[in-house]
Parts: structure tokens; sequence; C-alpha cells
């Protein structure tokens, strides 16, 4: 199973992606985790990429690419994985379809996870505020000012992602409002 999670910060990708690793037994590869792994290990990838990240701007079409192109070729992902904050921009969305194309591998589904934008800072907000009660180091980026950049990047760059997809044909779309376990009611039976 080859899955793609789309939607906007705080839209419910991460937590619905954890679920679906249980349900497939495959690899949620989360771009922006990987990312943050590498800004704390110090790579030269994090080391390029984190002021961008802190902003709330989008990291390199080629920096992602590159790992995402290594990262599904690990045996973990042989039987499949869900992908979690990319594609984030059309020519991510290219360069997947390229990358799949020669690995020989097919997506066997993209749902987009719609969500009302007004509810979307307060859902960072609180993640930030569980995290903090976990014990956990907040997100650099969970923050306003970087949220709204966030957002931004979203509109622009991100949504056309979707409307790549769906003039494909291959765009399914859950409702991301509903309580999490409805969500994941609901990517099931899109699932079958
Ligand atoms: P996320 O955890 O998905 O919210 O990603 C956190 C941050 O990592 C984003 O705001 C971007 O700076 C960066 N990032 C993650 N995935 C991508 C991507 N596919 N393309 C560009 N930047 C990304």
């Amino acid at each position: 199973m080859r899955l793609i999670l789309l939607g906007p910060p705080g839209a419910g990708k991460g937590t619905q992606a954890a679920r679906l690793v249980e349900k497939f037994k495959i690899p949620q590869l989360s771009t922006g985790d990987m990312l943050r792994a590498a800004v704390k290990a110090g790579t030269p990838v994090g080391l390029q990429a984190k002021a961008v990240m802190d902003a709330g701007g989008l990291v390199s079409d080629e920096i992602v690419c590159g790992i995402i192109s290594d990262r599904i070729e690990e045996a973990d992902a042989t039987n499949g994985f869900i992908l979690d904050g990319f594609p984030r921009t059309v020519a991510q969305a290219e360069a997947l379809d390229d990358m799949l194309a020669k690995k020989a591998m097919k997506l066997d589904a993209i749902i987009e996870l719609k969500v009302d934008e007004n509810a979307l800072l307060a859902r960072i907000e609180k993640r930030a505020a569980e995290t903090v009660a976990a014990g956990g180091t907040v997100r650099a980026d969970d923050n306003p000012d970087a949220f709204r950049v966030r957002l931004v990047a979203y509109r622009e760059q991100t949504a056309p992602v979707s409307a790549y997809y769906a003039s494909h044909g291959v765009l399914k779309t859950v409702d991301g409002m509903a309580p999490i376990d409805q969500v994941t009611a609901a990517l099931d039976a899109v699932l079958g």
C-alpha cells in the first residue's frame, strides 16, 4: 500500500498516518520528521534547512526529493509507505511521478484531509501545549508567526498539489474536521 496524505499544517496528517502505520504495517515517511532529525544531527542538509524551517518556509525541492528517493528504497518500505508532508509543491509531485516510474512503483491512494483554515492555528497551539505537558520540546515552527508563513506556503505552493492529483482523477478527500476516530473510519472506508 503506497499512500500520500495531503492537507495543511495541523490537518491531522501525522495523527492519522500513525494509525495507518499500525493497520498496514508500513512506515510513515514524514519529510518534516526527517528534516528535523537532520537539523538535530547537524548534517549538511540539516544546516541548510534549519533557518528556512524555523521561519515556516519550504526547503528546496531538490533536497526533499533526494531524501524521499533514497528513503522509499529502504527495506522497510518494500511493502509500501505513507508519505506525510511530501509532495508539497507541484514540482515535487512531478518528481515523485518520475521517481516512482523509474523504480516501477505505483501509488495506491492520494488522500486529502480537508479542514477549515480557521481551526488550524488553534490545533497547532494545542499540539504545542500537549508537547509541553508531556515534557517534550515544542517545534520551533509551532508558533503564530511561523505558522502564518506555513499557511501562506500551503496556500500558494501545496494547495496546487491537490489540484494536480485531482486533474489526474486520483484524488480522494476526507473531512479532517471530524473527531479523530471518525477521520480514521473515513480513511478506512476510502482505502477499502
Ligand atoms: P511538517 O512537519 O510536515 O509540518 O514540516 C515542517 C517543515 O519542514 C516545513 O514547514 C518545511 O520547512 C519543511 N518541509 C517538510 N516537508 C517538506 C517538503 N516536502 N518540501 C519542502 N519543505 C518541507
